[in-house]
């Protein structure tokens, strides 16, 4: 099937509440546009200079959304532009993060990435560290970044149970988090893998990738 069809059948399978972050990561340009012109808008990407090349080449009304680590030094190149941060994982990631967009005129959102997979290659904070940022003076004297919710990546394995209660537990940590001053609309969870338990489970952002692009050549 072509992008826009692989576009049109998950759309239907998906309620309004969800948004689709398509993620594009490895795909050229060219296949990007071919989901733009299906409609889609939201683009993820997980290396800050294919984001920066694509953000280049096509239409400015695409939303970018940064979804893989994001070293420090790399923040200066998307503060412009960026549309989401789904991977912020510390204090100084952030407080680069503000005097960027600061630089522009800007708040950037972010959403902090919290670890919840039983595996040791994923980044993220703990619940307990995300707490700890959230209440933190340095944090409370960022003005240009809000954090609008939470984004983690399940174990990669085929036991739904153990997926599903890695999701349960990211939802928990968000509602516990939430407060009249912060209000966390966003919870990004949900790959091709396993969107439909992320959405059972409160999700209402997934990333999804090969399901709309097909596999990934990371040869090219
Ligand atoms: C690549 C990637 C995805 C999409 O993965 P698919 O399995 O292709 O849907 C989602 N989230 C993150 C953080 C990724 O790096």
């Amino acid at each position: 099937m072509s992008i826009a069809q692989n576009l049109y059948e998950f759309r239907k399978n998906i309620p309004a509440h969800v948004t689709l972050v398509a993620v594009s990561k490895t795909h050229p340009a060219e296949k990007v546009m071919e989901a733009y012109n299906a409609g889609q808008r939201i683009f993820g990407e997980n290396k800050v200079q294919e984001m920066l090349s694509k953000y280049e080449q096509l239409p400015k009304d695409i939303q970018w959304h940064l979804i893989g680590h994001l070293q420090t030094n790399k923040v200066k190149y998307i503060a412009s532009f960026v549309s989401l941060i789904h991977s912020v994982d510390s204090i100084k990631l952030l407080q680069e993060i503000n005097k960027q967009a600061l630089k522009h005129n800007r708040v950037i959102d972010c959403l902090l990435q919290i670890y919840i997979a039983n595996e040791e290659t994923k980044f993220g904070l703990s619940s307990q560290d995300a707490e700890q940022l959230l209440n933190s003076t340095e944090f409370n004297e960022l003005k240009n970044i809000k954090i609008v919710g939470l984004m983690g990546m399940a174990t990669n394995t085929d036991k739904q149970e153990q997926i599903k209660n890695e999701f349960a537990s990211l939802s928990l940590l968000l509602q516990k988090l939430r407060t009249s001053n912060l209000k966390l609309p966003t919870l990004s969870m949900g790959m091709s893998s396993d969107y439909k338990l992320a959405i059972e489970q409160g999700s209402n952002m997934i990333r999804v990738g090969s399901t709309i692009f097909g596999e990934r050549n990371y040869a090219v």
